[in-house]
C-alpha cells in the first residue's frame, strides 16, 4: 500500500512531468521518448523486429507482447493502454489482438493489414463444424473478413516495411531519409528471403501442410502449398470426427509430417501423426520472439518444410 504522503508526492511528480513534457514538446505534439526520439510501440514480435529494422537509431521501439506469450491472448494493463495511446506510432495487425485493436488511436497507428492484399480466413471454415463457435471467437480471428497472419509471407512483409518507412518518415520528418533507406534495405532482405522460399519449395513430393494452428495461410498462398489446419484455435481439442477426417486427407495427400509449434501443446499433432504413421516437426508461426530473429527463424522454417515435404532444391 502507498502511504498518503507518497501518493501525493507521486501525484505531484506526475503533474510536474506532464507540465515539463508539454513545455518541451509544445501543445499537440506527439509523445517522444525521454531522449527526444519518437516512441514507437510494436504490438507483437514480427512487427517489433520489422519496426526496429526500419526505425533504427532514430526511433525508440518497444514491444507490447512479452516473449513467450501467445499474442492472441494478450491482455493490456492501464500502463500499456496509455503507452499505446501516447505513442508517436503504434504498429499492429488488426485482428490479431482485440485488446490492441480497441486501444489504438486512428491518427497514431499503423495497421499492417492495410498495406497488403489480404486473404480470407481459411476456406476450411466449413470443415470446423462441431468444434463450437466459441473457440474461434476466443482466438480473435472469427469476426475478421481476412486471415491476419500476413507476416508469414516475406513478400508481403517487404511491402509492409516500405509502407512503414513512409509512415515513420511522415511522423518524424527530420529523419525521413533514414527511415526510407532502412525500409528499402529491410524490404530487400525480405525479398531475398522470399526468393529462397520460392526456389526451395519449387519441386516437392507433397504440397500439403497439416498444421496444429492455422497460421500458415499466407505462406501457403505465396508458395502454392495447401494448408490443412487441425483446429483454428490451437488451444481447442478437435473432435474425433475432425481428427479422422484430417487423418484421411493427410494419408491421401502423402503427408509424412504433422506440424506443431513451440507455444502450443504437441499432443493433438502427436495423436494425429500416430494415426497417419507420420512424424511431427515444429514450424514457427513467429508470434513470439524466436531464438534468432525473423530472418533466421524463417530460414529454419524453410529447411523444416523442405525436409517434411520432400523438396529438392
Ligand atoms: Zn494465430
Amino acid at each position: 500500500m502507498m502511504s498518503g504522503f507518497s501518493r501525493l508526492r507521486a501525484g505531484g511528480l506526475l503533474a510536474t512531468a506532464a507540465l515539463f513534457a508539454t513545455a518541451a514538446c509544445g501543445a499537440g505534439a506527439a509523445e517522444t521518448a525521454p531522449d527526444g526520439k519518437p516512441a514507437v510501440v510494436a504490438a507483437f514480435y514480427p512487427l517489433q523486429w520489422l519496426t526496429e529494422q526500419v526505425g533504427g537509431s532514430d526511433a525508440q521501439v518497444s514491444g507490447l507482447t512479452p516473449p513467450g506469450v501467445e499474442p492472441h491472448d494478450v491482455e493490456l494493463g492501464i500502463q500499456q493502454v496509455t503507452e499505446l495511446k501516447n505513442a508517436t506510432l503504434a504498429v499492429y495487425v488488426k485482428g490479431v489482438q482485440p485488446a490492441v485493436d480497441e486501444a489504438v488511436e486512428p491518427d497514431t497507428s499503423f495497421d499492417a493489414a492495410t498495406s497488403v492484399a489480404t486473404i480470407p480466413v481459411g476456406e476450411h471454415a466449413g470443415e470446423h463444424a462441431g468444434e463450437g463457435e466459441e473457440s474461434a471467437e476466443e482466438h480473435g480471428h472469427e469476426e475478421l473478413p481476412y486471415d491476419p497472419h500476413l507476416w508469414l509471407d516475406p513478400s508481403r512483409l517487404a511491402t509492409v516495411a516500405t509502407k512503414l518507412g513512409e509512415r515513420l518518415a511522415t511522423a518524424d520528418p527530420a529523419h525521413a531519409q533514414g527511415y526510407k533507406d532502412r525500409a528499402a534495405k529491410t524490404a530487400a532482405a525480405l525479398t531475398a528471403l522470399d526468393q529462397e522460399f520460392a526456389k526451395g519449395l519449387t519441386t516437392c513430393t507433397t504440397r500439403t501442410l497439416v498444421t496444429a494452428h492455422e497460421a500458415f495461410g499466407y505462406l501457403s498462398d505465396r508458395y502454392r502449398l495447401k494448408q490443412i489446419g487441425i483446429t483454428l484455435d490451437p488451444e481447442t481439442e478437435p473432435s474425433p470426427a475432425r481428427l479422422s477426417e484430417v487423418a484421411k486427407l493427410a494419408k491421401a495427400e502423402g503427408v509424412t509430417t504433422i506440424f506443431t509449434e513451440a507455444l502450443v501443446s504437441p499432443k493433438v499433432a502427436e495423436v494425429l501423426a500416430s494415426q497417419v504413421g507420420a512424424k511431427t516437426a515444429v514450424l514457427d508461426p513467429l508470434e513470439s520472439k524466436p531464438s534468432g530473429d525473423y530472418l533466421s527463424a524463417m530460414r529454419d522454417n524453410l529447411k523444416t518444410l523442405q525436409t517434411a515435404l520432400g523438396c529438392t532444391a
